[in-house]
């Protein structure tokens, strides 16, 4: 999923410091997953912003809605009826929501109330991890299911650096070096010299440095 985490508040109060009324949109998808956008942290945003509004003595009205995806103009339309009577729309969506909204409703300030970091998935309760970098074409085969496009922090595809020590990455103790647990884990299935096979400069085309890319299913195309 895409992981994301909430702006923090100075940023977001900050935002919509010169409009009165807002409206603060969540989605029911990946966000809420990873408990930054859904319902629940709509719910609570909307309550801080008019509790450090009142605080103030300068009140801002906050309506809510959380639409079931912000990544859908079927779901962003929901809202058509509505939209213009607010000064300005703030999206608890991954980085697409603002996006989708902005271009439904070209005439309207858009305003991300979210950081978008990442696609990965829970690692322990209340802790996300990234496991995906969409380079657009997948190699993990050769890895043993797992990526050091995204894993590694200087994405190598030949092996560890010198860096790699205790099986931590030389950028932080934090970070597993996945080239010391992709080693260890061909070692102990009994194939190590899978990784004799030198791997050519990957081609990044298929990935951001090929410019914005499309999925194009004709066979859905109505
Ligand atoms: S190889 Fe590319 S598509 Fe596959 S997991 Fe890594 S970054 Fe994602
Ligand atoms: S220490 Fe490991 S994870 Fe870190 S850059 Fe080197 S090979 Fe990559």
């Amino acid at each position: 999923m895409i992981v994301a985490d909430r702006k923090p508040l100075n940023e977001i109060l900050e935002m919509v410091k010169d409009y009165k009324k807002i409206l603060l949109v969540g989605c029911k998808g990946c966000v809420t997953v990873c408990n930054v956008g859904g319902a629940k942290e709509v719910g609570i945003l909307g309550s801080i912003l008019r509790l450090a509004r009142a605080k103030e003595g300068n009140p801002l009205e906050v309506d809510e809605k959380t639409l079931e995806r912000q990544c859908d103009p079927e779901y962003v339309n929901q809202i058509k009826d509505v939209v213009d009577e607010y000064d300005a729309i703030v999206s608890m969506a991954c980085g697409v929501g603002p996006q989708f909204l902005s271009e439904r409703y070209p005439q309207k300030r858009i305003y991300p109330a979210v950081n978008t970091t990442f696609f990965g998935g829970a690692v322990q309760h209340g802790v996300w991890a990234e496991r995906c970098a969409g380079c657009g074409t997948c190699i993990i085969h050769y890895f043993d299911g797992l990526c050091p496009i995204a894993r590694c922090s200087k994405s190598l595809l030949n092996g560890p650096c010198g860096g790699s020590a205790g099986g931590k990455c030389e950028v932080s103790k934090d970070i597993e070096c996945i080239w010391d647990t992709i080693v260890r884990k061909k070692m102990e299935q009994g194939r190590l010299q899978d990784l004799l096979e030198i791997k050519p400069p990957k081609d990044w085309t298929t990935a951001r440095d090929g410019g914005p890319r499309k999925s194009v299913r004709e066979e859905l195309i109505i």
